[in-house]
């Protein structure tokens, strides 16, 4: 189940962002369909992974980017239905664009329970946008 490894890359990954003492509520990647995520293995060791670092029921929200096709012989760039598809000018060495990324998108955290109130502080929250993290294909949207 390479989701476990999935789970732990992210934890690895968020916890150099998410402050001392500060539990992550949310987080947000972007992972490609290449990964082949299966969403009730990932929402396990999404789970497990959380409560191993002391963030139990921090939610995971998956945002899985379309494939990439270029065609070789048109240059021509589409998102396609099926990864093995054909272009429309009948060319069939077509490139894989994307599809294998992983990217940390955004975090939320929470600041420490305040001890004798108990009470949560929402204001403090943390976001951090387009953190790379091996997006090979950066480049591909200009092409397209
Ligand atoms: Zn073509």
């Amino acid at each position: 189940m390479h989701e476990v490894s999935i789970a732990q890359s992210l934890i690895e990954l968020i916890r150099r962002y998410v402050p001392a003492h500060c539990r992550l509520l949310r987080a947000t990647v972007r992972i490609g369909p290449m990964h082949a995520l299966e969403p009730e293995a990932m929402r396990l060791a999404w789970t497990i992974a959380t409560t191993e670092v002391g963030w139990a029921g921090a939610k995971l929200d998956i945002e899985s980017p379309p494939w990439r096709l270029r065609c070789a012989a048109c240059g021509r760039c589409w998102a396609p239905g099926r990864v093995d598809e054909a272009c429309t000018c009948g060319c069939t060495n077509v490139e894989i664009m994307g599809g294998d990324e992983f990217q940390l998108d955004s975090i939320e955290v929470d600041t420490p329970v305040v001890p004798d109130r108990q009470k949560r502080v929402t204001s403090n929250r943390t976001r951090l946008h387009n953190t790379e993290t091996g997006a090979r294909h950066e480049h591909q949207s200009s092409n397209c």
